[in-house]
């Protein structure tokens, strides 16, 4: 049987018991590194088909992996798996009228309950492939908590865990079938703690020594440093402590929390390297002291293109999600539910986009094509996430999936209702053998495996090395 229609019948077998941990990770819409539920029930799940799991790795106790080897030698093939939830998103499945399913809970705002499940039964096609056609051979699923936290991957990568890959691929459920052709910033995100003397503002003030004046003074700096940066960095920052708040006692302590993007993390360490230099001349002037303390850090992602060249292909030959007439109303009241002034922007895109059936595409919005992936469409964005780190270890490659209307905007209680909907189901469902075909493909390719290894080599330098030292730790009960 060819793999393509191996993978069709077993996805059937299986996708009714995927739906049920879809279901049960979009209900226990767990916070970062708060997956307890979520992590357990995919543990579970793999046990139950063959898999040896371990748990609690890189020091996150959500953080596990699901290991499956048939015979000897062959490649080892990772498969990536969120399931965290995000704060305040809580939403009724397929629901396209605001209506958590609990005020201002938890929810799927950004479909990782689909991400975690469509990579678990890719997971399970590669092992049963394996094992129904004696192919020998490895397949690891790994369970990454905290993506919308401070991250786990760059974690998992410094303990060494995707070293044994031959290659990697995840998934994220989108608005439109394709290789992912983002390449995201890198991120450093740091703690400044100034610490000063306090003193009576008014009855002696030349023996206070401000800290919260020396944060005002980084702040400063740091907008005049703005001007010599590179276009595409960033610079964000936030008060965490004020150090109180009575104006007349003399602030002893201030913290301020700062994130540095750069397309590359050299860049971004570079920047970060300035950044501390202002916090220093802030505390020189103000004669208080500052240690700032390295909390999180992303390395930046980029597409590999030679596992780009297989996966295109895969995804053209599985095919989009295939779409009825309910689904597309559906997808409708989706999009008609954003707010006006995001519709308008909507519009305009979906103009530019799709000049010539733009109000087809609006009427029916849902992505019924694979669009073609090359080079050249690699475009630089703001944001940042850690699947980054695994590429920057090893090969790795992120494919996106129609799970939502076209123009769907992440992060909102639309995205909670249409991954808890037949929309996300009909996503994963496609994710799941996209992925699969993708890692079975890309194992018959020994030539392709060792030019993606080389085009990983060419950007780190010849290994990795994590944007964050050993002393910082997984911020797990912080963050
Ligand atoms: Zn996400």
């Amino acid at each position: 049987m060819k793999d393509i229609e191996f993978i069709s019948r077993a996805m059937e077998k299986i996708r009714p018991e995927m739906m049920k941990v879809r279901d049960a990770i979009f209900d226990y819409a767990e916070l970062p590194y708060k997956e307890t539920k979520s992590a357990e029930l995919l543990c579970e799940t793999l046990e139950n088909h063959g898999f040896l799991v371990k748990r609690g790795l890189a020091e996150i106790p959500t953080c596990f992996t699901g290991e499956y080897r048939y015979g000897e030698g062959g490649m080892t093939m990772g498969l990536l798996g969120e399931f965290d939830a995000l704060d305040g998103l809580s939403q009724e499945a397929g629901c396209s009228v605001p209506k958590p399913v609990k005020d201002r809970a938890p929810g799927h705002g950004c479909g990782h309950c689909l991400l975690g499940t469509g990579a678990l039964a890719a997971a399970i096609l590669v092992k049963e492939y394996l094992e129904a056609n004696r192919i020998p051979g490895k397949v690891i699923y790994y369970g990454c908590p905290a993506e919308e936290g401070a991250g786990s991957k760059q974690f998992m990568a410094r303990a060494g865990l995707f070293d044994e890959c031959d290659f990697i691929y995840t998934w994220h459920p989108a608005s439109k079938n394709e290789v992912d052709a983002m390449h995201s910033n890198a991120i450093m995100g740091a703690n400044f703690y100034f610490k000063g003397r306090t003193a009576h503002a008014g009855a002696t003030p030349h023996l206070g020594r401000s800290a919260l004046d020396a944060a005002e003074l980084m702040s400063v700096g740091c907008n005049y440093l703005r001007e010599h940066m590179i276009p595409e960095a960033r610079l964000h920052y936030a008060y965490i402590d004020a150090g109180g708040t009575a104006p007349n006692v003399v602030q002893d302590r201030a913290v301020v929390r700062y994130e540095v993007r750069a397309p590359y993390v050299s860049q971004a360490k570079e920047l970060y390297d300035r950044v501390v230099r202002v916090a220093q001349g802030a505390a020189m002037m103000t004669e208080t002291e500052v240690t700032p303390e390295l909390a999180m850090a992303f390395t930046e992602y980029i597409p590999n293109l030679a596992l780009a060249r297989v996966a295109d292909e895969c995804m053209r030959e599985v095919g989009a999600p295939s779409w009825e007439e309910e689904d597309y109303s559906l997808a409708k009241s989706f999009l008609e539910s954003f707010p006006a002034e995001s519709k308008e922007a909507i519009k305009q895109k979906f103009m530019e986009e799709y000049p010539e059936d733009w109000e087809e595409k609006w009427n029916k919005p849902l992505d019924g094509e694979v669009r073609p992936f090359s080079p050249d469409k690699i475009y630089l964005s703001a944001g940042s996430t850690d699947v980054g780190d695994v590429g920057y270890a090893v090969p790795c490659l992120n494919l996106n999936v129609a799970c939502a209307c076209l123009g769907n905007i992440g992060h909102t209680w639309q995205m909670t209702a249409q991954a808890g909907s037949v929309l996300g189901e009909k996503g994963t469902v496609a994710a799941g053998k996209m992925l699969a075909l993708c890692c079975l493909r890309t194992m018959g390719e020994p030539r392709i495996v060792e030019e993606a290894k080389q085009e990983v080599l060419r950007r780190n330098g010849g290994g990795y090395t994590c944007p964050l030292p050993d002393s910082v730790k997984p911020p797990v009960d912080t963050y």
